[in-house]
């Protein structure tokens, strides 16, 4: 198959998760821990699906699998149908492709480094400008579509400079640095303020739209899954035990776990109450 057979606008574009186990040795016994437990998904480019599920339940396993960070005990992931290369050249294109956001912009900024640092690095080494478009100016391009400004003041900052929203805009600017195709955000938004939270979430919304990127939205919050998400997958101790269209897991649970999770919300308001905030919000332009 050629190169050219890969690319973003063949049909078959798609990162898929295939009958994935993975089992973890647990310390000091003899047994392992199923973290994972014969999973399968598609993410494919402009859709959102979210992972849903208590503390433990495996999916920031599934995210490391995916970035290759782990390697699954069975099963597969693949990219454009083909099975994920293990390294060379193949591989960095993989890297290129499938970026992640974290959970903590303190930890996964390094707090020596300028801003335009943490850019260039993934822009160089993906040889990632446009042709006559120098590494600041795409530095810069990244900040804007990020809504960093000015982001000529923005570059020579380091992290601890900036507020907790912006240093996750700064990390998403750096997962799109390379002209990625799929993002993996893995609770993106649990460490900020709550009042922040929607914020970075509709940007990641714009984005998704604007690039076309297929994104794994994995939260522990209902009321955002569904609202930015087309599809939902709840997972219970490894398992996916309900999977369907956003608005037909939360208004028509079928699994126990799932209602549980509905019901078990922090503060029964919150839900609806979220709910309005992001309708309001979405009903904005901008952001
Ligand atoms: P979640 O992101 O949903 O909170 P994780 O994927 O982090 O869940 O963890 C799933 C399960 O796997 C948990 O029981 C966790 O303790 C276990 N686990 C995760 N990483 C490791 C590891 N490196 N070694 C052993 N057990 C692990
Ligand atoms: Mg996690």
């Amino acid at each position: 198959m050629s190169e050219a057979t890969t690319d973003a606008t063949t049909d078959n574009a798609s990162l898929e998760f295939r009958n994935v186990v993975k089992e973890y040795k647990v310390r000091g016994a003899h047994r392992t821990l199923r973290a994972v437990n014969d999973v399968s998904f598609t993410l494919e480019p402009g859709k959102t699906i979210a992972l849903v599920g208590e503390s433990g339940s495996g999916k920031s396993t599934i995210a490391k699998t995916i970035l290759q960070l782990e390697k699954p005990t069975s099963g597969e992931v693949l990219i454009d149908g083909k099975r994920v290369p293990r390294y060379g050249r193949a591989l960095k294109r993989y890297r290129k492709d499938v970026q992640m956001v974290f959970q903590d912009p303190f930890a996964s900024l390094n707090p020596f480094h300028t801003i335009e640092h943490h850019l260039e690095r993934p822009i160089r080494l993906h040889n990632a400008v446009a042709e006559g478009q120098s590494v600041h100016e795409r530095v810069v391009e990244l900040l804007e579509r990020v809504n960093l400004a000015p982001a000529e003041d923005i570059v020579g900052r380091r992290p601890h400079e900036l507020s907790g929203g912006q240093r996750q805009r700064v990390a998403i600017a750096r997962a799109l640095a390379p002209g990625s195709r799929f993002l993996i955000a893995d609770e993106p938004v649990s460490m900020l303020d709550v009042s922040i939270r929607l914020g970075v979430l509709n940007l990641l919304a714009r984005l998704q739209r604007e690039e076309n990127l297929g994104v794994l939205y994995i939260t522990h919050d209902l009321a955002t899954a569904r609202h930015f998400s087309d599809e939902i997958m709840v997972m219970y101790r490894g398992d996916v035990v309900e999977r369907g269209p956003s608005d037909e897991v939360i208004l028509n649970p079928q699994h126990d776990y799932t209602k549980t999770l509905l019901s078990a919300a922090p503060d029964p308001d919150r839900l609806g109450q979220m709910r309005d905030e992001v309708r309001a919000l979405l009903s904005q332009s901008g952001t």
